[in-house]
């Protein structure tokens, strides 16, 4: 059984904006005040792990010992079929030092030419850790194909390169409320709140 979260303040495990953004909204019903790594001015932990499981929990457990909070982190990641499961865990390092995801999505491109299979999907492995060592973690997956040229400017990342199967619109156009349900995160995230979290307080 689930560790159960009972404290008012939470630290979210990422200096990425876009995370940031999408797991504050998940998180607004519980009324859990947030803080981020960047605002405690927590490091960035290398990314050590070969699974998204492994660095999810590495991110969580540095930043739990180093607030004394406990602290939620994500890792994610785009896998594309025919590159045998890359980019993966290694998504934000081929966006290379200026997370500049145009030259990420044509590397994306460049390694599918020739290949007929654009089948794609999205990981997200949210941790969840307390200062006494405890963790629990959950993994979220959405599937769809990658296509070109990218639409959209929504969203972050690969996101206007990303088709959700059952949509018209890449992720980079989706509606955020539609996006916000579909996603690998927030797949990750029901499971998360269900288990460690109950149902949200009444409005
Ligand atoms: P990491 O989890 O910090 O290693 O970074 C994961 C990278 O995967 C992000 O920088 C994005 O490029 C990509 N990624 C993860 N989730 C999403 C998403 O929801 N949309 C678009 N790109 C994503």
């Amino acid at each position: 059984m689930a560790r159960r979260f009972d404290g008012e303040k939470l630290v979210i495990a990422t200096h990425n904006r876009g995370k940031l953004v999408e797991m504050e909204a998940l998180l607004r019903p519980y009324r859990v005040a947030c803080v981020s790594a960047g605002e405690l001015g927590l490091p960035e932990p290398e990314e050590t792990g070969l699974t998204f499981e492994a660095n999810a929990e590495l991110k969580a457990r540095a930043a739990t010992m180093a607030s004394g909070l406990p602290a939620l982190s994500d890792d994610s990641g785009l896998c594309v079929e025919a590159l045998g499961g890359a980019p993966g865990i290694y998504s934000a390092r081929w966006a290379g030092e200026s997370k500049d995801f145009g030259p990420a999505m044509e590397r994306v491109e460049r390694e599918l030419v020739g290949k007929s299979d654009r089948r794609a999907y999205f990981v997200a492995v949210l941790s969840l850790a307390w200062p006494d060592g405890h963790i629990e973690s959950f993994r979220g997956e959405i599937h769809g194909a990658v296509i070109w040229p990218p639409r959209g400017k929504l969203g972050f990342g690969y996101d206007p390169m990303f088709l959700p199967t059952g949509h018209a619109d890449t992720f980079g156009e989706l509606d955020p409320a539609i996006r916000a349900q579909v996603s690998h995160r927030s797949i990750a995230f029901r499971q998360l709140m269900a288990a460690c979290f109950g149902a949200p307080p009444a409005p």
